[in-house]
């Protein structure tokens, strides 16, 4: 049996990040991923001479400046000295939204983007700009939080953070109603919501504006060559400094000793380590891999009642269609009606009424042969929708084909590969519960200290991923993964934490 430091279970952009950062640390890493490659959502695949993104197809953090410590995945890349092996494409503006009557493009800066919707609501212009600028300060507060609470007290805390700590609790819907009345400009400004999977009403707006600001401030971007890259550059850095990974390799059960982590068993072989990152879902991790009689009942009782995200339903395509004289961008939100929560409910009843529209070939002509394009249309969907997705996937392929045919006219008659991924495929390839695109849901009563922390109680286990703190999406798995590092390592600050890892490695 081969001693590790720390074994991570799972390869998804959040472990990848924790057993990366390590293993520059100096600790001996081991990285077990049960699919044949790293990235987890973030993972590619080949059809035909067609390179498809599986899930991620945008995110924020890759570039070399930004908001205060927002470019979270350029830091990580540069401490594995794998930085210079991936380009980045700038997606500028990073969204269009298309409602009936109303097609918007969504621009990066705070002001190009109130510039922007402001001037289509001139009376409300205002009103945006505050909410934007607050969305801004809530961000900025939110990279210096953990900082503040290590080392003040409460009342210091309202005094360094106020919008953090008066909208902790708000809801995007409750906060941009203080500053918006018209209907169509507050569903315009929330187009993004499939990002994190809650309608307004229900999405915490701290994380809102984290997400928002990301695209907005720091840049959202396109990996060149597909997310798979990333992943596989993230590998790169890991095993730069002496990290090792296997593939098809699924941890079954995750050992205890004496109540403490004592490794992992993969298929009857065993590897021991005293601490264990787990990327996988937490709920399996704990009631499954490890047993629910290892951890406080209360801390159970807690992981029991967290409600988990909707699951996506996703067609990838490739086709012969001009995108470019379609006008189409990058990725196109489009729905039929701008109320969000009644989208989010027909979402909920399994219906196709809205869909996201994403052409990577458009920034990244590459990954087809010339004069084709790749489409990915999303949406989201619970799992419960189908009782079989088997046999339910066909009727929901036509369902997003014929939709995404009304913003590319033509579009059905110009199909050369199609192919479907339902929420069960999601659920397949990374073994999150039900296909979870998000992990927990980002509502109020789920993120900040109300999250599952990166620190289980049972010593050694420690988690990375969208299942722990921050959240979903990669922006905030990369952070979950540095969390994670940070707390193996025992260190208390993350300002203390970097100064650790940029100072190894140099004369
Ligand atoms: C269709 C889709 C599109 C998305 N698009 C975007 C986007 O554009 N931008 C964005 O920021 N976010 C997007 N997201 C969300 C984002 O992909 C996720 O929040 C994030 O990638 C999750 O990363 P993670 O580190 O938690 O790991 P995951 O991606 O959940 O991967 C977990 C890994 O652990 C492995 N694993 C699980 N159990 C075991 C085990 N027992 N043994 C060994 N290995 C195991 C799995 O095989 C998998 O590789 C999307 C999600 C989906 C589903």
């Amino acid at each position: 049996m081969k001693d590790y430091d720390v074994i991570v279970v799972g390869s998804g952009i959040g472990g990848l990040t924790a057993a990366g950062l390590l293993a520059k640390s100096g600790k001996s890493v081991l990285v077990l991923e049960s699919h044949d490659r790293p990235g987890g959502y973030a993972h590619g695949f080949k059809r035909k001479k067609y390179r498809f993104d599986s899930g991620v197809h945008l995110i924020s953090g890759c570039g070399p400046d930004g908001y205060r410590g927002g470019q979270i995945i350029y830091k990580v890349l540069q401490a594995l000295d794998v930085e210079h092996c991936i380009e980045f494409i700038n997606i500028d503006p990073f969204s269009h939204a298309r409602y009936p009557g109303l097609d918007a493009a969504l621009p990066q800066s705070v002001e190009a983007f109130c510039e922007r919707l402001g001037r289509l609501f001139p009376e409300e212009r205002q009103g945006l700009r505050d909410l934007t600028r607050l969305c801004l300060q809530v961000a900025e507060e939110i990279t210096v939080a953990d900082e503040i609470m290590a080392c003040t007290n409460f009342a210091e805390a309202h005094r360094l953070m106020p919008a953090l700590c008066k909208y902790r609790k708000a809801t995007l819907a409750e906060v941009a109603r203080e500053f918006i009345i018209n209907p169509k400009l507050l569903g315009l400004f929330a187009s993004n919501w499939p990002y994190l999977g809650l309608p307004p009403s229900e999405v915490s707006f701290v994380y809102w504006s984290t997400m928002l600001i990301g695209y907005m401030v720091d840049g959202a971007y396109y990996c060149k060559g597909g997310f798979q890259h990333l992943a596989d550059t993230l590998v790169d850095g890991l095993a730069r400094h002496d990290g090792e990974i296997r593939f098809k390799a699924p941890v079954d059960k995750i050992l205890i000793e004496k109540g403490r982590i004592a490794g992992v068993e993969v298929k009857n072989e065993k590897f021991a380590a005293p601490v264990v990152i787990a990327n996988a879902d937490i709920r399996h991790t704990i009631c499954e891999m490890i047993g629910e009689e290892h951890f406080p009942p209360r801390y159970i009782q807690r992981i029991k009642k967290m409600q988990h995200s909707l699951s996506i339903f996703a067609v990838y395509i490739a086709t012969d269609i001009d995108l470019i004289e379609h006008k189409l961008a990058h990725e196109s939100f489009c729905f039929q009606d701008f109320d969000h929560e009644k989208n989010f409910a027909a979402t909920c009843n399994g219906e196709i009424t809205w869909l996201s529209i994403t052409a990577p070939t458009l920034v990244d002509p590459n990954l087809a042969p010339p004069g084709q394009h790749l489409l990915m249309l999303t949406t989201l969907l619970p799992y419960q929708a189908a009782e079989s997705w088997q046999q339910a996937k066909p009727g929901y392929m036509d369902a997003m084909l014929k939709l995404a045919g009304k913003y590319i006219p033509g579009l059905e008659d110009h199909i050369l590969f199609i192919e479907g991924g339902s929420p069960a495929t999601m659920r397949r390839y990374t073994q999150n519960f039900q296909g979870a695109a998000y992990g927990w849901d980002v509502s109020p009563s789920q993120v900040g200290p109300t999250r599952i922390p990166n620190q289980s109680p049972l010593p050694g286990l420690y988690f990375a991923g969208h299942w722990t703190s921050p959240g979903g999406g990669v922006y905030g798995v990369s952070v979950s993964g540095v969390q994670a590092a940070q707390k193996v390592l025992g260190i208390r600050q993350q300002a203390e934490f970097w100064r650790l890892i940029e100072s190894i490695g140099q004369a």
